[in-house]
This record gives structure tokens, C-alpha cells and sequence, in this order.
């Protein structure tokens, strides 16, 4: 018996095997929860469906965020096909180059503001879809990164969109424990996926990732998959509102022994 038995999970944000949003929908499907996935454009299609496939998707829907009908379209389908959702999983991202290098104080009002909007606003837009459809209570997570918190190098407009979904976690939690919706976010560690390659010096840090963090370990999609299932099932039903951290330890140091840090990056 699996721990999602008879459950139905929407995974939004799978562009292609890397991404966690894959990672999350081979856990979640592993103990037995059926899996509708969601992707942003038409083109990701070819990558998308063999994928679903192989966990057994019967939907797979294209919904870009920023579209209110694409994604009520996508609601209606998972009513219609099912009745019901158990799971809601933003793992969405987006900022335009610009607005992620550069000196912070240079950055663009627009840029910034797609930014919170497709990364962050977008949880609310899903939460509002999904709650009428949790009838039996659910669980909602998203995807968030430490940059939120301490400032990270090239992470500008993303930074703020994440600190952003935090607050929105917290205040969806809020509303929704009427309805026995918990909300809360993975802070997932430095993972290599096509978002990530949009951040400038990313190997860098990834390296430092590791030898900072106490396990001296990086974090898979894997990693991330086994909280979510953890997020998704009733093993965690009293948490909500929560940002919790999977990235071996990262987020806890605040000083590295410099002289260990040289001799480690040799
Ligand atoms: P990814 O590129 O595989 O996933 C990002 C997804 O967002 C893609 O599927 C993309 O199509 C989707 N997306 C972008 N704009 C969209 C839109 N307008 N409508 C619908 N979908 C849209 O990269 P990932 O690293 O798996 O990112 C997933 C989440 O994890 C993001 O929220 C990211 O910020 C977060 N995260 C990533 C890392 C990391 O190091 N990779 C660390 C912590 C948190």
C-alpha cells in the first residue's frame, strides 16, 4: 500500500527530465498517487509526454501561468477527468536575463515585476483553482531558493519572487486551513536544470555548495521528490505554512574556514 493511494496530484513547471517538478511527480506517482502534469508552451510537449507517459499520465495540459482561461482550462480538465485533487505542486520559475545579473539597484521595474508575477502571484492563481476542487482537504507546495533570505549573487528579480512565495505561502496557509489546505514551500539547494542555467556562474556555485555544506553534499531532484511525498502526504498533516529547507545543511552556515574553503577548491 502507498502512502498517496487513491490520490491525485497536478504537478505544474516539468520542462524536461532535469527539472524537479519531474522529480517530484516520480515520488509523489511511486506511492501511488495518479499524476496530471502541466507544462508552460506547446513546445515542451515532445519532452513532456514520453515522460508522463512512463509514470502513467492520463493529462498532460498546457497552461502558460500568466493565462487565467489556460489554467482554468487545466482545472476543468482535472474536475471533469477526476472529480477531485488531492496535491497542487508549483515548481514554476521565471525572470528575463536582465533581470537577474547586473547591479541590483539598475533593476528594471518591468522585469521584476513578470518575475513576481509568473514566479509568485501564479501560487495564488493555482491555490484560488484548486481549493474548490480539495474537497477531502489537500496539500500545496511550491519551490523556493535560500536567496530569499541571504543575498546570492545574480539571483536579483528571482530573489525577490521567492521572498515573495514565501510570504504568499504563509498567508495562503492561513486561508486555507479553513478549508484543510496546508501550503508550504520546499528551499531546495543549488540543483543543476535548465532555470538554473539561466544564472550566471551557477557551477561556481554548486561548488561551493558542496564544500560549504556541512554534509558536503548537493541535493537531486530525487532529494527534493522524497519532502515533497513527505509535503503531499498525511505524514505531515499538522505543517502548514512552512518554508523547509532540503540542501544538506547549506542554508545554516554562516562562516566557512577560509584557508579549508581554498584548500577544498583546489
Ligand atoms: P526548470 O526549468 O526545469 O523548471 C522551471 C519551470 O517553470 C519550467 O517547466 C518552465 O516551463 C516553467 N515556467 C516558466 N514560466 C512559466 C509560465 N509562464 N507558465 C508556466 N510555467 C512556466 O527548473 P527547476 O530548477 O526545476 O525549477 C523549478 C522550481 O524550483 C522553480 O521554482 C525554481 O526557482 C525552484 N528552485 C530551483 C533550484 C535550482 O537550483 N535548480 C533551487 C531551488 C529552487
Amino acid at each position: 500500500m502507498g502512502l498517496l493511494d487513491g490520490k491525485i496530484a497536478l504537478v505544474f513547471g516539468v520542462a524536461n527530465k532535469n527539472s524537479i517538478g519531474w522529480g517530484i511527480a516520480k515520488a509523489l506517482q511511486r506511492e501511488g498517487a495518479t499524476i496530471v502534469l502541466s507544462y508552460a508552451m506547446d513546445r515542451l510537449e515532445k519532452r513532456v509526454r514520453p515522460l508522463g507517459e512512463s509514470i502513467g499520465c492520463e493529462l498532460m495540459l498546457q497552461a502558460d501561468v500568466s493565462s487565467g482561461d489556460e489554467l482554468d482550462a487545466v482545472f476543468a480538465a482535472v474536475e471533469e477527468q477526476y472529480g477531485k485533487l488531492d496535491v497542487l505542486v508549483h515548481s514554476i520559475a521565471f525572470a528575463d536575463r536582465e533581470s537577474l545579473g547586473g547591479r541590483f539597484v539598475e533593476l528594471s521595474r518591468a522585469g521584476l515585476l513578470a518575475a513576481i508575477d509568473i514566479s509568485a502571484v501564479s501560487l495564488i492563481e493555482l491555490s484560488r483553482r484548486a481549493e474548490p476542487l480539495m474537497k477531502d482537504g489537500g496539500s500545496i507546495m511550491s519551490l523556493t531558493y535560500n536567496a530569499s533570505r541571504q543575498v546570492i549573487p545574480n539571483y536579483n528579480a528571482m530573489a525577490i519572487a521567492k521572498a515573495a512565495l514565501e510570504a504568499i505561502t504563509m498567508y495562503l496557509a492561513a486561508d486555507l486551513g479553513q478549508s484543510k489546505i496546508r501550503v508550504n514551500a520546499i528551499s531546495a539547494g543549488a540543483i543543476k536544470t535548465l532555470s538554473a542555467g539561466g544564472i550566471a556562474g551557477f557551477r561556481d556555485l554548486l561548488k561551493y555548495a558542496e564544500v560549504t555544506s556541512p554534509m558536503n553534499e548537493l541535493v537531486s531532484q530525487d532529494d527534493v521528490g522524497d519532502l515533497a511525498l513527505f509535503l503531499a502526504s498525511d505524514l505531515s498533516r499538522r505543517i502548514t505554512g512552512e518554508v523547509i529547507y532540503v540542501d544538506a545543511g547549506h542554508n545554516i552556515m554562516g562562516y566557512t574556514d577560509v584557508e579549508a574553503l581554498a584548500r577544498q577548491l583546489d
